[in-house]
């Protein structure tokens, strides 16, 4: 049965760990050490703040070992602040991972009152609309030849494809909405 991980240091990992486990055929699993990274065959950075997560990646000695199995082709999920720690770029901070060919700003929609829900079709991830959450969300402004852009919204991406690794800016694991979720797995 494929292992499904939700790296588990900080931020919205109980929720997806809460909509894995009503998904049938896969196994899902918490993601705290390298052990337990190492044991994945594919991994989910949840939302949160990707400045936390950055540091415990490096407290932990995750940092590496994740690059390096990214290298390899573990297909990996970002939702927000996951989406962060991948990018190759992020406007006026240093970036993290710099796994995936994308510019992005953080906080790019404003403060937590800015936080908004709205819906929309997104082809990629299935004919009905997609309840989509946003909460402090980055945009990605720019995108690298090898990434597919997957949706926009006003104007700015908020989901992209490169290889196995699949980005969005809002968060799936808030909504009962399985679309995202099938769509990572085929990967
Ligand atoms: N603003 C957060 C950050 O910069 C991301 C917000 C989220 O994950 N909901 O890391």
């Amino acid at each position: 049965m494929e292992k499904i991980g939700v790296l588990a240091l900080q931020g919205s990992f109980a929720e997806h760990l809460q909509i894995l486990g009503r998904i049938p055929g896969i196994e899902a699993t918490a993601v705290k050490t390298i052990d337990e990274l190492n044991a994945v065959d594919r991994l989910i950075l949840p939302g949160g703040e990707s400045t936390a997560i950055g540091k415990l990646l490096v407290k932990t000695g995750m940092f590496p070992v994740l690059r390096q199995r990214i290298g390899e082709g573990l297909p990996v999920w970002g939702t927000c602040a996951g989406l962060i720690l991948l990018a190759h770029e992020i406007v006026g901070e240093t970036p993290y991972l710099d796994v995936m060919n994308i510019t992005v700003r953080r906080n790019a929609y404003g403060s937590q009152l800015d936080s908004f829900c709205c819906e929309q079709i997104i082809p990629a991830f299935g004919s009905d609309p997609l309840p989509l959450v946003f909460i402090r969300a980055p945009w990605i402004e720019k995108a690298g030849q090898e990434v597919e852009v997957l949706a926009g919204h006003d104007g700015r991406i908020i989901a992209a494809k490169q290889g196995r690794l699949l980005v969005t800016s809002f968060h799936p694991e808030l909504t009962d909405d399985k679309k995202v979720y099938n769509y990572f797995l085929r990967l």
